[in-house]
């Protein structure tokens, strides 16, 4: 049967949003779906629910959250790795990655907001303020954070609309920053126990850090398997995968993932590469990459490289460290605290760590150059890529730097530059 972003008009008018636009942006999605993923050849077969997760995008998932609010569970919509969903889980809640990476609600935003602001922020507040993302009408709040100064300020009028909750993250990592996080990670979770009416105690907590990690481990095995010179699926599909994993249950997600490796792991070991030629091997480093901007992976494949790695928030940042098992509550919660304190977003200073995690990450990829990607607008990334270059100078790495929004004016330049730096490579 055809392809087709599902449509559920009934439910769509009974939780708030614009059936009419939501009904055009499905033929467009559904169309783009087709073009950029399905035409793929010898896709492997895992892949087939993640492509009914996209035909369900907007009805199978929203039904199932609305039916779990019914039953009394909390839906929390998040922007950011550092809101503990092991917390949300545990508390038999829902935490949805609520990130917009679509050009299409970016005029909305900016009809309020300033225009010089990264595209991410304006596309998400968009899609509240436009009312075409079922996600943003079903969370019963939005729990925000003070990451960059575009979002801690947007969460001031997004609250005009929705309940905006924000969570304090500290801009540096020593001891003081600690104790400021695991103190905020406290009155999040209080915020939670008295939402959800239930209280948190370490038997809950441990359950809901086990479902999470079992999730990021499952991520980090489909990573470790981009690592093999016989490549068994495309960038496109794993940043896919990343992007699912922030609205997917979390559980049936993690099985679904385990179950591609295994199909990955015996293409492998038959030598069934993506590939017939040995492609050049990128590896992303930047910002995160939300659903659906596929733009850069899009032209990078195209031009018959492939993308091996995402140092990003959607990519490694969010599964390469597990939340370690403890058996108290509080040391549970500080334990939390430290795997944040390993995620290394630009908004750190200083930020060795990051350096020295691209590094690491490069190396393990077997990638053939590097390029950093940054949202226009984006201070932190944009200015850290800076040192990032500086990096790869030293060690030797190709690098490029691509700057750049959701609109599709600069696809032409873009492969142009692409092009040109995967001929150096090729030499
Ligand atoms: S890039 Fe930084 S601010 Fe954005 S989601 Fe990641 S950790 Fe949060
Ligand atoms: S991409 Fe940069 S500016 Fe945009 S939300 Fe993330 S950290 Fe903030």
């Amino acid at each position: 049967m055809e392809f087709q972003v599902k449509a559920d008009p009934e439910l769509w008018q009974r939780i708030g949003v614009d059936v009419t636009r939501l009904s055009k942006m499905r033929e467009i999605l559904s169309q783009m779906y087709k073009t950029l993923f399905l035409n793929q050849e010898i896709r492997p077969e895992g892949m087939k629910y993640f492509d009914e997760i996209v035909a369900n995008i907007h009805t199978g998932r929203i039904k199932e959250i609305v039916e779990a609010k019914e039953e009394g569970r909390v839906v929390v919509g998040a922007f950011c790795v550092y809101i503990p969903e092991e917390i949300v889980v545990a508390l038999d809640g829902i935490c949805i990655g609520l990130c917009g990476g679509s050009q299409a609600t970016v005029p909305d935003a900016e009809r309020i907001l300033p225009r010089s602001i990264c595209p991410l922020v304006k596309s998400a507040y968009g899609f509240r303020i436009s009312r075409v993302c079922p996600y943003f009408q079903v969370v019963d709040f939005v729990a925000g954070e003070t990451t960059c100064d575009s979002k801690k300020k947007t969460w001031e009028i997004l609250n005009q609309d929705i309940e905006t909750y924000v969570m304090e993250i500290p801009p540096m990592k020593r001891e003081t920053e600690r104790e400021l996080l695991f103190k905020e990670v406290v009155r999040f979770k209080e915020e939670l126990e008295q939402r959800s009416g239930m209280k948190l105690d370490e038997e809950r907590l441990l359950k809901g850090v086990r479902i999470i990690n079992r999730k990021r481990k499952a991520l980090q095995r489909l990573n470790s398997l981009r690592q093999h010179d016989v490549l068994p699926i495309s960038g496109k599909d794993v940043l896919l995968i990343e992007q699912i994993a922030y609205y997917d249950d979390p559980e049936r997600f993690a099985t679904k993932v385990e179950e591609l490796c295994d199909e990955l792991e015996d293409r492998i070991a038959k030598g069934i590469g993506y590939w017939e030629k040995k492609p050049l091997r990128i590896m992303i480093s930047g910002t995160p990459m939300a659903f659906p901007n596929f733009k850069l992976h899009n032209i990078v494949e195209n031009l018959g490289a492939i993308i091996v790695n995402e140092e990003s928030c959607i990519g490694t940042r969010y599964f390469n460290d597990l939340v370690e098992e403890k058996n108290n509550l509080t040391d549970q919660l500080y334990a939390i605290v430290d795997r944040s304190m390993k995620v290394h977003c630009a908004i750190f200073t200083p930020n060795e760590e990051r350096i020295e995690r691209i590094l690491e990450e490069y190396k393990k990829s077997k990638a053939d150059g590097l390029i950093y990607y940054s949202l226009t607008f984006c201070q932190t990334y944009l200015i850290e890529a800076v040192k990032v270059k500086q990096a790869c100078e030293r060690e030797g790495i190709p690098f490029l730097m691509i700057e750049s929004d959701y609109s599709p004016e600069d696809v032409g330049q873009l492969q142009t530059r692409v092009e040109a730096f995967l001929e150096t490579l090729r030499g």
